[in-house]
């Protein structure tokens, strides 16, 4: 089973993959907690060499690229050998973020990004669970946190209302896979309604 969540930074995706990792895993199911971009040493290096330093470093196209073999890496070494003995695996961040993120600074990236995906990736998540928040207190989290990464902090509040709207139009784009979980309730409550769903 692959399970993703999705959302913006701060709607509690991270804190909801583990939980529901723990949950599985008291039921006894072997389970591989993974995230993206990253998951796999090579995928975390082109993670760092993305998201670290001069924002301006790469050109979208070369970040798609970048992203795509970070996906690659991580589906090789850590996502298709879990799922091939037959474990649970839970991404928090898979296809979705990339369709979004570099969906959204490139809107005529995404046929790319679909061709990369089709060519490079090959598989969905049989379940994604799109956390969705009020970017005001998605913001508000996500700037809270320690070890914040300095690229989200140039993140205004109008940019996250894009990026709320465009995982709700990829959960209308894709509704048989990707269900939509209302992140305003305390974690407990949340991850409660992510079980029942599941
Ligand atoms: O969720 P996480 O904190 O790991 O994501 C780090 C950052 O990576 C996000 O704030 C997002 O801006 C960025 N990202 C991206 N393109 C992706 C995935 C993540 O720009 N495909």
């Amino acid at each position: 089973l692959f399970l993703s969540f999705e959302g913006i930074d701060g709607s509690g995706k991270s804190t909801q993959a583990r939980l529901l990792a723990e949950h599985l895993r008291g039921a006894g199911r072997e389970v591989v907690l993974t995230r993206e971009p990253g998951g796999s040493p090579g995928a975390e290096e082109i993670r760092r060499l993305v998201l670290e330093g001069d924002p301006d470093r790469w050109s979208a196209e070369t970040e798609l690229l970048l992203f795509t073999a970070a996906r690659r890496d991580h589906l090789e070494r850590v996502i298709g050998p879990a799922l091939a003995r037959g474990a649970t695996v839970i991404c928090d961040r898979f296809a979705d973020s990339t369709r979004m993120y570099q969906g959204l600074s490139r809107a005529d990236l995404r046929a790319s990004v679909d061709t990369l995906h089709d060519l490079m990736i090959g598989i969905e998540p049989d379940r994604t669970f799109l956390i969705d928040m009020d970017p005001a207190e998605g913001l508000a989290r996500a700037l809270s946190r320690q070890g914040t990464e300095e690229r989200f902090e140039s993140f205004g509040a109008d940019l996250q209302e894009k990026m709320r709207a465009g995982f709700l139009a990829l959960a209308r784009e894709f509704p048989d896979r990707i269900t939509v979980i209302d992140g305003a309730h305390a974690p407990d409550q949340v991850a409660a309604d992510i079980r029942a769903r599941l």
